[in-house]
């Protein structure tokens, strides 16, 4: 899509999931325990590497979130053990699956006063992927709700649900800035449709998300380091699209 000229930022959208609160590490935590769990039947090094092969082909079926990433490594675990895992390990599974949905939401430290900051500018909007009753809890319990002026839970992160999301808000992509940990779902497609980024990188990512890279509009886009310098960023992009 062309970008066309803009008349500034009017709208900035915040991915959720290790950009407002912690959750690849309970993810990574829960496929660790997989990994153990599978590891009493098999002598394999590659378990991680199959359940996340797994996991890539189930996306288009089960979507994103915990619940089919359980789905994904009961199948992992039947295929691994040739069928050969207890009923007692399967429940495990799904135990741990349990344990995700319901750990505590812990935002991240400076998140309030950061998204804060830019709400008092500009309208700010939730963009968030995964488990749509699981998404919700979160952000309910996140205590962050009162900032947002909308939250969409999408079940992908691409240019064309960008597009339909900004339609729906009346906004054109090159006055739309996401902010968000992942280059593949929060800042490529903004980015490839005329849109501002800025990337908050988190300490730990999927491997599906680190699949991610930015061909187009770079010069769109700040990486930061930290939550704290967001308004800064934020300025800055302001400024070059006004
Ligand atoms: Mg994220």
């Amino acid at each position: 899509m062309d970008a066309t000229p803009s008349n500034g930022i009017a709208l900035v959208g915040f991915d959720a999931d290790d950009t407002l609160w912690r959750s690849q590490d309970y993810f990574d935590d829960a496929q660790t325990q997989f990994e153990r769990i599978v590891s009493a039947y098999v002598d394999l090094t590659d378990i991680g590497k199959q359940l996340y092969e797994c996991e890539s082909r189930n996306i288009a079926i089960f979507g994103y979130g915990v619940k089919g990433m359980v789905l994904s490594m009961v199948e992992t675990a039947v295929a691994i053990t040739d069928a050969r895992i207890t009923a007692t390990d399967i429940h495990r599974i799904v135990q741990m699956g349990k344990d995700l949905l319901r750990h505590p939401v812990e935002v991240l430290p400076g998140v309030r006063e950061a998204v804060a900051a830019i709400a008092r500018d500009l309208p700010v909007v939730l963009i968030t992927k995964g488990d749509l009753f699981h998404q919700e809890a979160k952000v309910r319990d996140s205590g962050l709700a009162d900032l947002f002026g909308r939250i969409e839970i999408v079940s992908e992160k691409d240019p064309t649900t960008y597009a339909r999301v900004l339609r729906e808000f009346d906004i054109d992509a090159t006055q739309f800035l996401m902010v968000g940990n992942s280059l593949r779902s929060d800042i490529a497609p903004v980015l490839e449709l005329g849109g501002w980024g800025v990337h908050v990188p988190y300490h730990v990512t999927w491997a599906h998300e680190a699949e991610g890279k930015v061909d187009v509009g770079i010069e769109r886009m700040r990486s930061i380091t930290g939550i704290d310098q967001l308004a800064a960023a934020v300025a800055e992009l302001k400024a070059l699209a006004s």
